[in-house]
């Protein structure tokens, strides 16, 4: 038998697995983290490469798979073949029919930002088709911050593209001067119905006009900038207020600051994905920050007062003589604030053990063997 044109296209399609980056045990907390992150790397804003977009199809259908349990394990027992139903890739962009075994492309989106289809993923095709006023598209950006400022809170600036009223027209889709009057093609009812032929008699089909897109108006004289669609293209800063104890993966929600609504819409939402570098010797874990610091025998032994960095500045901190590598040592309230109060900062101590010696250190430390050598030895196990 010849094998068909999609036998092949599914045999050379890559291992959905593979696509994430994860292995067949990942749990589905994995395949979502794993996809999160691809989906950022790829989003158009920080990704100019032209093949990003296929490549965001393609996790986006590795995950839509992978993430249900039900297509999962078919995908596990029959590969490619056993979750492709009737659906190609393409249909599944083309937004055909999402039941079955297709991949509702449009929630996993809005699961993972927050609605924030459209707008720069109107290049995946995801464009409805346009009836009457419509809200803008809410759009999606990230942000990235310093440990400090997620401590203290900052206001960054962004920078978007976005669709704005036009500058021209206000949005109304006139040309200054010209009215907006009932559109002639469909006399007002924002659809056309043709009726066709068809084996079983005439059929009436009904489709949004294309003169007026469903509006019912339409400008005498459509607006020279903006074509008619009131709205128009512009590169926007905007300044976003980080409130103190933000962390990763975090979303702001900037209402409104989205696409503008088109023919007298609302307009969408802007969500602000927080990335937070990593700090060069603080760890962050939930509201605490940890910091590790090494002190030498005598330190432990006698005690000492050391200095040791904090998120906004410095700490001098006792350490209390018998110190054990391992002991940690807390600082309530010096840590991150959160909802809750402020976080604690916990000092990880490790006790060095001196190697190489001066001829004095190495004296003083056979003098103190002498000492300790005269105690009893204990025997057992000494771990507290
Ligand atoms: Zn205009
Ligand atoms: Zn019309």
């Amino acid at each position: 038998m010849r094998p068909s044109t999609r036998g092949m296209l599914l045999a050379a399609k890559r291992d959905y697995y593979e696509i994430l980056g994860i292995d067949k045990s990942a749990t589905q907390d994995d395949i979502k983290k794993a996809f999160r992150k691809l989906a950022f790397d790829l989003h158009p804003d920080r990704n100019k490469d032209p093949a990003s977009e296929e490549k965001f199809k393609e996790i986006s259908e590795a995950y839509g798979v992978l993430s249900d349990p039900e297509k999962r394990q078919k995908y596990d027992a029959y590969g490619h073949a056993g979750i492709s139903g009737a659906y190609s890739q393409e249909d599944i962009f083309r937004g055909a029919d999402f039941s079955g075994f297709g991949v509702d492309m449009e929630d996993i989106l809005r699961n993972f930002f927050g609605g924030a289809i459209g707008g720069n993923f109107g290049g995946f095709g995801f464009q409805r088709q346009r009836s009457g006023p419509q809200k803008g598209r809410d759009l999606e950006t990230a942000v990235e911050i310093t440990l400090e400022q997620a401590a203290t809170g900052a206001t960054m600036e962004l920078s978007i593209n976005r669709l704005e009223k036009c500058s021209r027209c206000g949005g109304s889709g006139a040309e200054p001067g010209a009215s907006v009057v009932t559109c002639p093609k469909c006399g007002g009812t924002g659809q056309i119905q043709r009726s066709v032929a068809s084996p079983f008699g005439r059929m009436i089909t009904v489709t949004t006009c294309d003169r007026c897109q469903g509006r019912g108006r339409t400008p005498e004289k459509p607006c020279t900038k903006c074509r008619g669609d009131g709205v128009e293209e512009a590169r926007r800063k905007i300044d976003v207020k980080i409130p103190p104890g933000i962390d990763e993966d975090m979303y702001l929600t900037l209402r409104g600051q989205g696409d503008a609504g088109i023919y007298g819409g609302p307009s969408g939402d802007l969500f602000v994905g927080i990335r937070v570098k990593p700090h060069p010797y603080l760890l962050r874990k939930g509201s605490d920050t940890i910091y590790e610091v090494e002190i030498n025998v005598a330190q432990a032994a006698l005690g000492a007062e050391i200095t040791v960095p904090v998120i906004n500045g410095e700490e001098i901190i006792k350490v209390p003589s018998g110190t054990q590598s391992g002991d940690i040592i807390r600082l309530k309230g010096k840590g991150m604030p959160s909802r809750y109060g402020r976080g604690d900062h916990l000092v990880h101590v490790t006790v060095r053990i001196p190697g190489k010696m001066s001829k004095h250190q190495r004296e003083l430390m056979e003098e103190l063997a002498k000492e300790f050598n005269s105690e009893p030895q204990k025997r057992g196990f000494f771990r507290h």
